[in-house]
C-alpha cells in the first residue's frame, strides 16, 4: 500500500494516537518515536505520517519526504547527545532485510558501539 493509512497498521495507529508511544519529535509530515524493544542505548523510529509499506513502496515525488526524515534523524541524534560518538540508521526493506512492520521507518541507533557487518 502507498499513501493512505491503513487500519491494521500499527504505526499508522501511532500515527493517529491510538496507541500510545513515547514521542520525541513531531510535526505535520513526520513523527519520531522510541522502539518499543530498543537494541541500543537511543533506538528511536522516523516515519512518515503518509503511509508507504517500504522504501520498495515510495513513489517518485517522495524523494523531499524521505530526505526530510534523514535531516530530522541527524536533529534527533543531536538532541539525544549521540552525533559525535556517532551512530547508526537502518532502513530495512522487504522480508529477507529482517523487515516486520511494513510503514516505512528509518532505525535510529546510538549510544553504543556497532559491529559490521550487521547479522
Ligand atoms: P523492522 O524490523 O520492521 O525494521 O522494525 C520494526 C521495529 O518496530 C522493531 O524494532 C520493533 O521493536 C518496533 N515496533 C514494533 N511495533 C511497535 C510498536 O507498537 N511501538 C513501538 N514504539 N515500536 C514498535
Ligand atoms: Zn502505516
Amino acid at each position: 500500500m502507498t499513501g493512505s493509512p491503513s487500519a491494521e497498521c500499527p504505526f499508522c495507529r501511532i500515527v493517529r494516537k491510538e496507541t500510545a508511544a513515547k514521542i520525541v519529535f513531531e510535526d505535520e509530515r513526520v513523527l519520531a518515536f522510541e522502539d518499543i524493544r530498543p537494541q541500543a542505548p537511543v533506538h528511536i523510529l522516523i516515519i512518515p505520517k503518509k503511509h508507504f509499506d517500504s522504501l520498495a513502496g515510495a513513489p517518485e515525488g517522495s524523494e523531499g519526504l524521505l530526505g526530510e526524515l534523514l535531516l530530522r534523524a541527524r536533529e534527533i541524534a543531536g538532541k539525544k547527545g549521540i552525533a559525535s560518538n556517532g551512530y547508526r540508521i537502518v532502513l530495512n526493506t522487504g522480508p529477507q532485510s529482517g523487515q516486520q512492520v511494513f510503514h516505512i521507518h528509518f532505525h535510529l541507533l546510538g549510544g553504543r558501539p556497532m559491529s559490521w557487518p550487521p547479522g
